[in-house]
């Protein structure tokens, strides 16, 4: 039977009789296969399995859509029962933040490309929350999907800098049958702006293709995949990015392992996806913790 924790004492209470080894979903809810994709993950390669369901408010920005963020517990708590989670986390905003709280986790480089150009503030949140949570779950391995590219890297470095003893887990980015990637915002898309979401898979293929046909110069690449995207009226760029997976600095000349990454705005809603070079390669390498 699967328990929900919603106060950190209530959540360490169960953790002391939770066996070893631990696996961790962190989720903000609304939850869609692509998130239960990553509790099956977890559930095959652990003993139990936590989830945190929580709309962490220091990752968005006061423009941003926290307020309006879609939440729906009920059906999540049904998919993750029938998932086979164990305990879900379910704390308060008050709680995970104190008035007073002033403590948090900063990464110099890798935050401010990409995501970071346009959400200066994002990845600070995200690091926080994350950091808080392996405190509080304690967990062996986390999982996280590669819809989200460069989060997966930021808290990859931040495994390492800070030697949480965590293994950091990816699981692939799980698609609508069009190709639009699932994404909690996508229910913010008009019925009209749904129908132009696949643009943003289709670019990515559009890479893919000219990568395999021998194309290694990383700004024809942007341009022909900027064109395409703009092809579709309803659709506005907000980056194209070819970039190393250790940096995520932008390349010229495609010679090494390379995240091909977008945001793109459909009306009001800006999607995210990505893909990499060579197609099919890894995002970072698996290591032991
Ligand atoms: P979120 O609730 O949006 O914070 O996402 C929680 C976790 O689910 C993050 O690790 C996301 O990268 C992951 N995730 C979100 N959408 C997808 C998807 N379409 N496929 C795989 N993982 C996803």
């Amino acid at each position: 039977m699967m328990i929900v924790a919603r106060t950190i004492d209530e959540f360490r209470k169960l953790r002391s009789e939770l066996p070893s080894p631990l696996g961790f979903v962190p989720t903000m809810g609304f939850l869609h296969e692509g998130h239960i994709a990553l509790v099956h993950q977890s559930v095959d390669e652990n003993k139990a399995t936590v989830v945190s369901l929580f709309v962490n408010p220091t990752q968005f920005a006061p423009t941003e859509d926290l307020a309006n963020y879609p939440r729906n517990e009920e059906s999540d708590f049904r998919l993750l029962e029938a998932a086979g989670a164990n305990v879900v986390f379910a704390p308060q905003a008050e709680e995970m933040y104190a008035d007073n709280h002033e403590t948090w986790v900063v990464l110099d480089h890798l935050t401010r490309r990409l995501e970071g150009t346009i959400r200066p503030t994002h990845f600070q949140g995200v690091a926080t929350v994350v950091s808080q949570l392996f405190h509080i779950v304690e967990p062996q391995s986390a999982y996280f999907g590669q819809k989200d590219a460069q989060q997966v890297l930021v808290i990859d470095r931040m495994i390492r800098d800070l030697h949480y003893p965590v293994l950091l887990r990816v699981g692939e980015t799980v698609r609508e049958p069009d190709g639009l990637a699932m994404s909690s915002r996508n229910t913010y898309l008009s019925p009209e702006e749904r129908l132009a979401g696949p643009v943003l898979r289709r670019s990515l293929d559009l890479a893919e293709e000219l990568w395999l046909e021998g194309e290694r110069d990383a700004e024809r690449i942007r341009k022909e995949m900027t064109d395409l995207i703009e092809q579709e009226p309803l659709a506005r760029v907000d980056y194209v990015s070819i970039a190393d997976t250790r940096t995520l600095d932008e390349i010229h000349v495609i010679d090494r392992k390379a995240l091909v990454s977008i945001a793109v705005r459909i009306g009001k809603t800006r999607l995210i996806d990505n893909a990499i070079l060579p197609p099919g390669e890894p995002l970072i390498a698996r290591r032991q913790p």
